[in-house]
């Protein structure tokens, strides 16, 4: 089956077309449509389809973002970060000082975009990789967030 792309849209929407009728169909589930794993969606002109973002399409854009990560479960610890990395997924940061942070480890992470809105970013991560004081997370809360969305336009 043919998969479509999946694009995200200047207000933070995303969105497929119909290969059959060109429809644009909006649907909150396909933010979750990696490559991996594409989502089936059904045209209201009955035609089925698979959509997923392209590889190409992970917007992901080097930045230097201060804020805090506060990880709640499995213990509360409490680190300022640098953000060094960010996409509509997930970013990645390094604590300033010493940490307890394990993978896995689930928290949430808040930090200010460096755009003219001074945007405030507020997300819960579940962490995917720990090295040293530089952590790789991926955003856990499936929340839509045009400030975001906005600033990794290309
Ligand atoms: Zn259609």
């Amino acid at each position: 089956m043919e998969i479509r792309s999946v694009f995200t849209e200047p207000n933070g929407r995303v969105s497929v077309v119909c290969p059959n009728c060109g429809l644009t169909i909006t649907n909150e589930a396909l933010r979750r449509a990696s490559p991996a794993k594409p989502i089936q969606i059904k045209c209201t002109c009955n035609r089925i389809f698979k959509a997923a973002f392209e590889k190409r399409k992970y917007y992901r854009k080097q930045v230097e973002l201060y804020g805090s990560f506060i990880a709640t479960s499995p213990i509360r610890d409490e680190n300022d970060i640098v953000v060094t990395d960010l996409s509509l997924t997930g970013l990645a940061f390094e604590t300033v000082g010493k940490h307890m942070l394990r993978i896995n480890d689930v928290g949430t992470v808040r930090f200010t975009l460096n755009d003219v809105q001074r945007s405030i970013i507020i997300r819960n991560v579940i962490l995917k990789s720990v090295r040293d004081n530089l952590v790789g997370a991926a955003f856990c809360d499936g929340r839509q967030e045009k400030a975001l969305a906005f600033y990794l336009r290309p």
